[in-house]
């Protein structure tokens, strides 16, 4: 059975989209079958892949809305064998308020999902930059978030929050859904700020944060516009190496169970802990998340 994982922060410009399809590219090079799923109405999965926008084709919204199945949407990927795609499109901003009153609404993705998550190893969810109702059916379905968090002054700021949101989904909607790991995204090896931000990180959360640090690297950025993951784009770049070092490191998580380890079995309250903690150890922090924005000193260069 696939396994999900839906890439969660409902910061924007963390390096979600990024990571979703670099990560889903790298693991379809190794031939795994993967599934992207683009959960965000900005549609910049989709886009990433070299799909223009297009009003006729449909898209996520129409499976969640309507009786469509995923097959019926699915695109394969013009580069990547063992990759697929859901496309996303602007019509998915209507989906909060179409499924007001169904009773499902959590978990269309889910089910949906369920029909055909044996045919893929992996099926990564994008999420938008916000904990709306197309976040809570990417965390109803997954069985593991991954949090990109950028290598920034108050980088861990609403990770409690979305820490709170993930205790919520687990009472709730999915008692299963377990930490994955956090990704340190935009590195930049010339600050000091990028180093010390790392460091804060690990302090807070620990194991859960990837050995892999993603470094700010220009082809990353520019890959998108060329409608290629990384690898397709510029293969010697140090952003293509360090997402096939994320990935490898996701397959050993996979592989040892690391992932799972963290919230299953869940023990009473252990989730309200992992909030708690980030929260308290985030307004105790330097330059990760306190609140009285005053930089450490050396922060800054
Ligand atoms: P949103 O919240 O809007 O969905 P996001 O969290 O998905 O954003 P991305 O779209 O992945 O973030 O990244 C934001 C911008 O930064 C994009 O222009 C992307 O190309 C660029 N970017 C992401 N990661 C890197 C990196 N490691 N180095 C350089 N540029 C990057
Ligand atoms: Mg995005």
């Amino acid at each position: 059975m696939g396994k999900i994982i839906a890439v969660v922060n409902q910061k924007g410009g963390v390096g979600k989209t990024t990571t979703a399809v670099n990560l889903a590219a790298a693991l379809a090079i190794a031939e795994r079958p993967v599934l992207l799923i683009d959960a965000d109405p900005q549609a910049n999965s989709t886009r990433s892949l070299g799909f223009a926008s297009d009003p006729q084709r449909a898209s996520l919204y129409d499976a969640l809305t309507e009786t469509i199945a995923l097959e019926d949407i699915k695109l394969a990927s013009p580069d990547l064998p063992h990759l697929s795609l859901i496309p996303a499109d602007s019509n998915l901003v209507g989906c909060e308020v179409e499924l007001i009153e169904a009773e499902d609404r959590e978990y269309r993705l889910k089910n949906l999902l369920d029909a055909n998550r044996d045919q893929y190893r992996e099926i990564l969810i994008d999420c938008p930059p916000s904990l709306n109702l197309l976040t809570l059916n990417a965390l109803t379905a997954a069985d593991g978030v991954l949090i990109p968090v950028q290598c920034e002054y108050l980088a861990l700021e609403g990770i409690s929050q979305l820490m709170e949101t993930i205790t919520l989904v687990r009472e709730g909607l999915n008692p299963n859904l377990a930490i994955e790991g956090v990704v340190m995204t935009m590195y930049d090896e010339r600050t000091n700020l990028s180093k010390q931000v790392v460091d804060e990180v690990r302090e807070v959360l620990g194991s859960q944060v990837y050995q892999t640090v993603i470094p700010r690297n220009i082809r990353l950025g520019e890959a998108p516009s060329h409608g290629k993951p990384i690898f397709l784009y510029d293969i010697r770049s140090k952003g293509s190496k360090a997402y096939f070092d994320l990935a490898k490191e996701f397959v050993n998580h996979e592989e040892n169970g690391i992932g799972q380890r963290i919230a299953k079995p869940h023990p009473e309250g252990a989730a309200e802990t992992d909030a708690g903690a980030v929260e308290g150890k985030r307004q105790r922090s330097g330059t990760t998340g306190r609140r009285s924005h005053r930089p450490e000193p050396g922060a800054t260069s």
